[in-house]
């Protein structure tokens, strides 16, 4: 096979990449026919790119210039072969691009996986495996390529069954672009037949802009198709520039495959057609699942930006902001300038128009939702609810529309899953309330049994639970809703007449409970030293015999902690620690001799500390001292 001066080589599949194709061939798949569709999706991605790259050297399209794809099949070899004129790919983008993964996050991906394989299909179709699931139909694979622009002599051929290696070769060949071609085994025969596959490009590909052929179906006998007559199956035009009326839902949820790489069908659509000073469409798509790549700082996927249907870049920075990055789609412009670089993106004002009217309309979408679909709107919120709440912070200009959106857990319910709105709760306000309380926590069982809340139900007033880390930047940021400010019940001192309510001679009682104490205070604050700021009565514990607060201004104590963990100093002053005068044990305290009181103080400091989710710093000597006191 291999003619001189060819160098053939056999290499083994990064680990990760073995792992993806084991699931691939062995998934139960029960969509097999989706691999034509992948392939097809990726020659049109490398026609796109020849497009763009011809724009500065029109040499690239050779004596080619008619970007197309075509499908042909043969049941005698049973082969399904599908061949581009794109880009083409040169030796080291095949080893790069078909023998590992680059996607930063795989390994991550990977660890998800169950084992169990319907699951698992699932998680990879949110990957998006492309040009691997051509081994979910296929045995072994070929792929021809030359990079456009390269000489003849620098063909590729790569070759696999998906078993662990692979085989690269140097070829002659004087086409441009990708040849893939699949051996089917005798079970998968099916798919070597004309009306299939052109039912199939039909069924997932005919939003694809380029034109794609398959031979010309044969009239009547035998051996009378004409050597070289092609037709075209797809519609071949940009999907997005057709009006809205003529797109049917099922062309808008394949188009959306294609761009987002996802397997799944999107959660919703915008689909505008701009006139005015700027012209432009824009299309874009809410997924219905995160992607795997949400947390990560460069994301596979973004917005395909057009300009005149000549595909441009793939931006997940310029065209919208980071708490969107979860939306994808298309935007073709017809005012840019061809050779917009991605650098000349950031500092372009169309760009900043554009993204500025697209926000606005994933926020318009969003609220149409959140006012007449409430459970597909919960469903947005559980996929992306984390990343839209870094919008408060990140958004200022829209931060009233967004706070709109936002949703909680709270005391009303204690429902885990999030669905209380600012509003609700504004709504159920009591008389004389005129704050918004919150409280912050590691956990949504730790934010429920916060002992901060004893005193918001003892007076049925309904606090917002916030567990996520996300929710402390968030509160930074949004101190205000509906003229309401928003306030921790861990900071500060309570103002119980903002609660209402407080009962005839209640007052009184307090300020006597601060007097009886104020003697114990002063001791506990002798034998905590400088861990606290203030030893005081507590005014919110019902159950908790204390409880830690920090000042009003100061970050939340979940928040210094994980400042604290990245590094950062903080200029934040001591928390103050707060005894419930009703408990037991505080009652107990009063009598104690010196000699346990100062074992005492601290282990009602730690337990305070342990309850706002902080860390002992010597749980063994914490541990004695506990046992201490409990042998008496
Ligand atoms: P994805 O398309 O999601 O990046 P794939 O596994 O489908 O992942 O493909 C990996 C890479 O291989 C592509 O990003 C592209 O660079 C390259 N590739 C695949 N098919 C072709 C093709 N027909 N022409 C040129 N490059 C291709």
């Amino acid at each position: 096979m291999s003619a001189a001066g060819t160098q053939s080589e056999t290499l083994e599949f990064q680990a990760e990449v073995q792992q993806l194709l084991n699931l691939m061939i062995h998934s139960v798949y029960s969509n097999r026919e989706v691999f034509l569709r992948e392939l097809i999706s990726n020659a049109s991605d490398a026609i796109d790119k020849l497009r763009f790259e011809a724009l500065q050297d029109e040499s690239l399209f050779e004596e080619d210039p008619e970007l197309k794809i075509r499908v042909t099949h043969d049941p005698e070899a049973r082969t399904v072969t599908v061949v581009d004129n794109g880009i083409g790919m040169s030796r080291d983008d095949v080893i790069e691009n078909l023998g590992t993964i680059a996607h930063s996050g795989t390994r991550r991906f990977l660890e998800q996986l169950t084992g169990d394989q319907s699951k698992d299909a699932q998680l990879i179709g949110q990957f998006g495996v492309g040009f691997y699931s051509a081994f979910v139909v296929a045995d072994r694979v070929e792929v021809y390529t030359r990079k456009a622009g390269a000489p003849a002599s620098a063909g590729v051929l790569w070759r696999s069954d998906g078993q662990g290696a692979y085989t690269v070769d140097t070829i002659e060949r004087p086409e441009r672009g990708t040849t893939v071609v699949l051996h089917l085994p005798e079970s998968q025969q099916e798919f070597c037949d004309d009306t299939r596959l052109r039912n199939i490009i039909r069924k997932y590909s005919d939003h694809i802009s380029v034109p794609i052929e398959m031979p010309q179906a044969q009239a009547g006998d035998e051996g009378e198709q004409e050597a070289d007559a092609w037709e075209v199956v797809n519609r071949a035009s940009a999907l997005w520039m057709r009006p809205k009326s003529e797109i049917s839902e099922a062309d808008y949820k394949e188009l959306y495959k294609h761009v987002a790489h996802d397997f799944d069908d999107p959660l919703t659509w915008v689909h505008n057609h701009v006139e005015g000073r700027q012209a432009y469409v824009s299309l874009l798509y809410i997924p219905k699942r995160p992607p795997f790549d949400l947390y990560e700082q460069k994301p596979a996927h973004g917005i395909k930006l057009y300009v005149r249907r000549v595909f441009i870049t793939e931006d997940t920075e310029h065209l919208l902001p980071r708490y969107l990055r979860f939306v994808r789609g298309v935007i073709d412009s017809d005012d840019l300038p061809l050779n917009i670089s991605r650098e000349m993106l950031q500092h372009n004002p169309m760009i900043a128009s554009i993204r500025s009217a697209s926000v606005k309309r994933i926020l318009d979408r969003l609220e149409r939702m959140a006012d007449n679909e409430p459970e597909t709107y919960a469903e947005f919120w559980q996929a992306f609810g984390r990343v839209f709440k870094e919008g408060v912070a990140e958004d200022p200009s829209n931060s009233e529309r967004i706070a709109k959106l936002l949703r909680f857990s709270s005391t009303y319910e204690e429902k885990e899953t999030p669905d209380v709105s600012l509003d609700d709760y504004v709504g159920r306000m009591k008389e004389g309330q005129d704050k918004i309380y919150y409280v912050t926590a590691e956990s949504f069982n730790a934010a429920r049994n916060s002992p901060h809340l004893e005193v918001f139900r003892r007076y049925g007033v309904e606090v917002l639970l916030l567990p996520d880390p996300v929710d402390e930047w968030l509160v930074a940021h949004l101190q205000e809703y509906d003229g309401k400010s928003l306030v921790s019940v861990a900071k500060g001192e309570l103002d119980l007449e903002a609660l209402g309510e407080e009962e005839e001679g209640e007052k009184e009682e307090r300020e006597q409970k601060e007097k009886t104490y104020e003697e114990l205070c002063n001791r506990l604050k002798e034998a905590l030293g400088d861990r606290v700021n203030e030893v005081r009565v507590s005014h919110r514990l019902t159950d908790s015999p204390t409880c830690l607060v920090v000042g009003e201004y100061d970050f939340g104590m979940g928040m210094q902690r994980l400042l604290q963990a990245a590094g950062h100093q903080l200029p934040t002053g001591k928390p103050t620690l707060e005894i419930n005068p009703d408990h037991a044990i505080i009652q107990h305290l009063q009598a104690e001799p010196q000699q346990r009181f100062e074992d005492w103080a601290l282990t009602l400091y730690e337990q305070a500390l342990l309850a706002e989710g902080g860390q002992l710093e010597d749980p063994a000597a914490y541990v004695k001292r506990v046992n201490g006191l409990l042998a008496g």
